[in-house]
C-alpha cells in the first residue's frame, strides 16, 4: 500500500459545487452577504475570503465580491458565522417568496 501524505489526503478531500446534489431546494436560510461590510468588496483587495475557505460545498466564489452559488448553499450558515466582519447574515427563506421571478 503506497503510503500517502497528509496534504495530499487533504487535497484529494476537497468537495467541488454541486457535490452534494441540490442542496438549495431544501434550504431553510439564506446567507445574504453585506458587500458595505465585506472585506475584498469595500476594500477592493483579494483578502479575506474565509466565506470561501469555510464553505463545505464550496459554493462561495474567490472573487471580488465574493458570490455564493444558491442552487447548491444548503443554507447551513457556517460562512455567516466565521465572516470576521459580520457581512452574511442568514435570512429566513420564506422571507423570499413571491418576490423573486
Ligand atoms: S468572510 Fe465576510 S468579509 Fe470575508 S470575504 Fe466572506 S463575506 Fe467578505
Ligand atoms: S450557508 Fe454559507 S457556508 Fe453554508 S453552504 Fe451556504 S454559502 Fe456555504
Amino acid at each position: 500500500m503506497v503510503k500517502k501524505s497528509y496534504c495530499e489526503m487533504i487535497s484529494r478531500s476537497q468537495p467541488g459545487p454541486g457535490d452534494g446534489g441540490n442542496t438549495g431546494s431544501w434550504r431553510v436560510k439564506r446567507p445574504v452577504m453585506d458587500q458595505k461590510k465585506c472585506i475584498p468588496a469595500k476594500t477592493g483587495k483579494p483578502s479575506c475570503f474565509t466565506c470561501w475557505l469555510y464553505c463545505p460545498d464550496c459554493v462561495v466564489s474567490k472573487t471580488i465580491p465574493p458570490a455564493i452559488n444558491l442552487d447548491y448553499c444548503k443554507g447551513c450558515g457556517i460562512c455567516a458565522e466565521e465572516c470576521p466582519a459580520g457581512a452574511i447574515e442568514m435570512v429566513d427563506e420564506a422571507s423570499f417568496i413571491g418576490k423573486e421571478k
